[in-house]
């Protein structure tokens, strides 16, 4: 038996034990930088000369790892290696599928800080997120074992004198998981297991960004037993290689974890049926994020602001859940916007290997230029209070930014930003506060602080997103505890880390026998 499923704690780096095991997991990696990394389809590895190459955000010209890079010949062979492997994968025994991943759980678990440390290098996290991402990533290994024990037994349904009847959980298929860079290991390792366990085969197309430590963790799934062919590792571009595995016949099951633009795109050809194919392809597309903290008059203001500034700045904006939007009560604008710009005055930018630096870099150039432009749009719209600068000359780093005065429709105010920016507007009420907060295409995490009782109904009926938090930040959902999914153009709800995830990834099946 299982113990209970508990969720992995965080390191506390105020311990010099933790800070020093950490310190060497740092220097450990950085004796690694730089390999070669091979395709694994069909358990073999596949060498291209044609590469992707992993730098460090932080170091420019530190290479983190040189991968392989798929094309759409190899990505038809790990299409092959998919639905040949789930012949039999279908059919093993649904425990020994989760022991699998409590294994794998098991041996992230014992590396816990090298995993952090490749994040640092290669994400760009400071150590505290880094910490935080492998934590989800063994979440999610223990979370979905558990889970997939309990949906084998089906569900209740009735039978009657001379008929009984079952209904149980079926695998579909080849599933392609596509998984973005922000949470490197966790959301790549969820969106990759949660297939896996359910009995279907998968072909990972991690992002280009951060292959490395996503052929890290399929090493892992090898050494805690994983037959071959049930994952095959695919780097390649987006544009060439995604396409082709979300529109091939076989595929039957599309997971995809990124930006609405090329989320809707996938979300669109997945509907075509294609020659050959006998199935309609399920979805499950989980995207972007303009994400509101509201601070009602009756609020704690110092939590207030702690929890803007958490919400903002923490991984430099780049979460899906960052709270990139401040919409307070016109009663206490100018306090919470001085406390918070204080509080931001105080964080430290610079290279993540460094403790010290509550900040890191932003992904990349493109990253860079397209925050960078976000910021200038913002200065003409409102009133820059603190940051607004950036250095890109040894690694993309960026200001923790503060723009006030905003309209609730200015473009930085509705545009997912995906950096350390945050805007500020002021509400006349509290419902006008919640009208603000509706008021974008998005709709996946916002937090409300608040005294008032009335105002947390109200806004438990009324703020329309898939995760709601009260005096707290918006960010930091936990495998478990906090089912992650957004509503509107954030996605297909999938609740990751909650009860009915796995469900998505296997059909129901009704067995009705007479006697
Ligand atoms: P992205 O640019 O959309 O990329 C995500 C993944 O899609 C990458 O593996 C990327 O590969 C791939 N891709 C790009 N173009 C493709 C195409 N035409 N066909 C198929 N795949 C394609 O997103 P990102 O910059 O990595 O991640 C940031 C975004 O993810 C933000 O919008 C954030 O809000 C969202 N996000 C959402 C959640 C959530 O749970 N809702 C969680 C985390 C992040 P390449 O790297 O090779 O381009």
């Amino acid at each position: 038996m299982l113990q209970p499923y508990k969720h992995e704690p965080f390191t506390d780096f105020t311990v010099e034990a933790n800070r020093k095991a950490f310190e060497e997991a740092l220097g450990l990696v950085e004796k690694e930088l730089g390999k070669e990394y091979p395709l694994i389809i069909n358990g073999e590895r596949v060498t291209t000369e044609d590469k992707i190459q992993s730098w460090n955000p932080a170091r420019k010209d530190q290479l983190v790892g040189s991968v392989s890079k798929a094309n759409q010949d190899l990505a038809e062979k790990a299409i092959q290696s998919a639905d040949e492997a789930f012949q039999t994968w279908r059919n093993v025994n649904p425990e020994e599928r989760a022991n699998i991943l409590v294994k794998a759980a098991a041996i992230i678990r014992r590396r816990k800080h090298e995993f952090s440390a490749w994040l640092v290098h290669e994400a760009g996290k400071p150590w505290k997120e880094a910490d935080a991402d492998t934590a989800e990533a063994i979440d999610f290994l223990e979370y979905y074992a558990r889970q997939m024990i309990e949906l084998n037994r089906g569900k209740e349904i009735l039978s009657r004198p001379g008929e009984q009847n079952r209904y149980f959980y079926t695998p579909m298929g080849v599933t392609v998981t596509i998984s973005p860079w922000n949470f490197a290991l966790a959301i790549m390792v969820g969106s990759a297991v949660a297939p896996i366990v359910t009995g279907n085969t998968v072909v990972l197309k991690p992002a280009s960004t951060t292959p490395v430590v996503a052929a890290k963790f399929v090493e892992v799934l090898e050494d805690a037993g994983l037959p071959k062919g049930v994952i095959n590792y695919v780097p390649g571009s987006g544009a060439e290689v995604g396409d082709y595995l979300v529109d091939h016949p076989k595929t039957s099951l599309i997971t995809f974890t990124g930006s609405k633009d090329v989320g809707v795109r996938l979300y669109e050809r997945a509907a075509v049926v294609r020659p050959g194919q006998n199935h309609l392809k399920r979805v499950i597309v989980e995207m972007g994020g303009k994400d509101t903290v509201v601070v009602d008059r009756d609020a704690d203001l110092d939590l207030a602001a702690e929890s803007i500034l958490v919400s903002a700045f923490g991984f430099s904006g780049q979460k899906c859940s960052a709270g990139s939007r401040a919409v307070i009560h016109k009663d206490v604008y100018d306090e919470v916007l001085e406390k918070t710009v204080a509080l931001a005055k105080n964080l430290t930018v610079g290279d993540p290997t460094n403790r010290d630096n509550y900040m890191g870099p932003v992904i990349d150039e493109k990253a860079f230029e397209k925050i960078m432009s976000y910021i200038e749009i913002g200065k003409k719209e409102g009133r820059l209070m603190t940051g607004g600068e950036g250095d890109s000359s040894t690694g993309f780093f960026i200001q923790p930014t503060i723009i006030a005065d905003l309209d609730p429709e200015a473009v930085i105010m509705q545009e997912e930003i995906f950096g350390p920016v945050v805007a500020f507007s002021k509400a006349n009420d509290f419902d006008h506060a919640l009208e603000i907060a509706n008021n974008t295409e998005y709709g996946l995490t916002g937090a409300v602080i608040t005294r008032n009782r009335a105002h947390i109904e109200q806004a438990k009926r009324e703020f329309h997103v898939g995760n709601l938090y009260f005096n707290r930040n918006c960010t930091g959902a936990i495998v478990g505890y906090h089912p992650f999914g957004g509503f509107k153009m954030s996605g297909t709800d999938s609740k990751a880390g909650g009860p009915d995830y796995l469900a998505l990834h296997m059909q129901a099946k009704t067995v009705s026998e007479m006697y």
